[in-house]
């Protein structure tokens, strides 16, 4: 069996185990839970984690120095962030109006009276961007601060860029250091299919099924955003963009789509989307090493997405209604939210704080979605770093293709 068969069927067997037992031996799932389905998890998690601030930082110096000339790496960044934006902001439509068709928040009683949550812990959009540039990257790397690792790791590259002969050791260390993280990730990855099963066990298991059964509606329109996204965004970008066919990139995308979705972190799965993309998508070093941990810290049309439908839901459940210009605020304010969004479980939830505050929505809504977040953090999750890896690939594609007709004119 290869690898991607052996996620998924450790994902189907985890999720079919974790809800037997919940539904007809809670006890024993408590047992096995708490000694075997957490642990291994955990270990699954923090061995990918454990990869990621070190390869985030070799990858990024050598996919900003192998770019080369400053010129090329604006064309892409302005290509990559260009991309990123306007597929988040198709993300949120996308989310708006399937949620403003279906209804969700009109198909059922919900106890708005009774909602409550707080928003202490949204750190504010603007306060994320400012501090882009770390004052200490060592604190950056120790925090986990993707935005400022990448900038920093961006100068650095640069930098031995500029120095050429003078800095060649270091680049050829951090040649090597990059080369023993991806050794590791294939190493952490063999334990994949027991670390999937462990983890989406605990996930499913611990969920209450009446209120995702009351969840439902909302749950599905999320759903169904989700899908149609990846069909005909991502699958478009790969079919039209990149000229491939996306039948194939979902399938060789499948093992990075299977850990996404069982650590709902888009951080974490770096180590093997970045791994996936290079070795079987074949997206050049540099473009991959650029584009996806960018993409993982600041691209999140999954997130988007459920902020879309649940600033609607949330709008029908209290019955208030939204204007022409109040939507266009949420779609701003939701592009926003997503990228301030962290790479981590549970952050897109505590953003649409934001994205609610935006529009005088009442934030205490946000307490009737989140006992089923958890299973919708997972899906989206798998959406938000698809969607880097199509950008990647898109990138990938164009920029060999100009480098093709450069040469062809030389
Ligand atoms: N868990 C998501 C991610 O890591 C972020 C979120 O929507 O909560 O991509």
């Amino acid at each position: 069996m290869n690898l991607t068969t052996k996620i998924v069927a450790a994902l189907v067997l985890g999720a079919i185990v974790g809800l037997l037992l919940n539904l007809t031996a809670p006890n024993v799932f408590e047992v096995l839970n708490t000694y075997l389905f957490v642990p291994v998890g955990q270990i699954f998690l923090s061995l990918i984690n454990m990869l990621v601030v070190p390869l985030v930082f070799f990858s990024i110096v050598l996919g900003s120095a192998g770019l080369g000339d400053p010129q090329k790496l604006g064309r892409i960044g302005a290509k990559t962030i260009g991309y990123f934006l306007i597929t988040t902001c198709i993300a949120v439509i996308i989310g708006l109006i399937l949620a403003a068709v279906i209804q969700p928040g009109a198909a059922g009683e919900f106890d708005t009276a009774g909602a409550e949550f707080s928003t202490e812990e949204a750190p504010p959009v603007s306060e994320t961007l400012m501090n882009i540039i770390p004052k200490n990257p060592i604190n950056a790397m120790a925090e986990g601060n993707m935005l400022q690792l990448i900038v920093f790791a961006v100068f650095i590259g640069f930098a031995l860029t500029a120095l050429g002969e003078k800095t060649k050791g270091i680049l050829s260390l951090v040649n090597q250091g990059n080369e023993i993280m991806m050794y590791l990730v294939g190493l952490v990855m063999r334990f994949a299919p027991y670390g999937t099963f462990a983890l989406i066990a605990t996930a499913i298991g611990t969920q209450g099924w009446n209120a995702i059964l009351a969840m439902g509606s909302y749950m599905l329109v999320v759903l169904a955003a989700l899908f149609i996204h990846s069909a005909i965004t991502y699958g478009g970008t790969v079919a039209f963009l990149a000229k491939k066919n996306p039948l194939w990139f979902f399938k060789k995308f499948a093992p990075a789509m299977g850990v996404a979705f069982s650590t709902s972190s888009s951080n974490a799965t770096l180590p093997v989307s970045m791994e996936v993309a290079q070795r079987d998508l074949k997206v050049p070093e540099p473009i991959s090493s650029f584009v996806q941990p960018l993409g993982a810290t600041i691209n999140m049309d999954g997130t988007a997405i459920m902020q879309g439908v649940a600033t609607m839901f949330i709008a029908q459940a209290y019955g208030i209604d939204l204007t022409m210009g109040e939507l266009a605020t949420v779609v701003l304010t939701a592009v926003l939210a997503s990228i301030g969004t962290a790479g981590v479980p549970g952050v897109g939830l505590i953003m649409l704080a934001m994205v609610l505050g935006s529009v005088g929505l009442p934030v205490e809504g946000i307490g009737l979605i989140i006992g089923i977040d958890r299973l919708l953090d997972m899906t989206r999750t798998a959406v938000n770093i698809t969607g880097d890896a199509a950008c990647a690939l898109y990138v990938g594609e164009t920029e060999k293709n100009r480098n093709l007709q450069a040469v062809g004119r030389a």
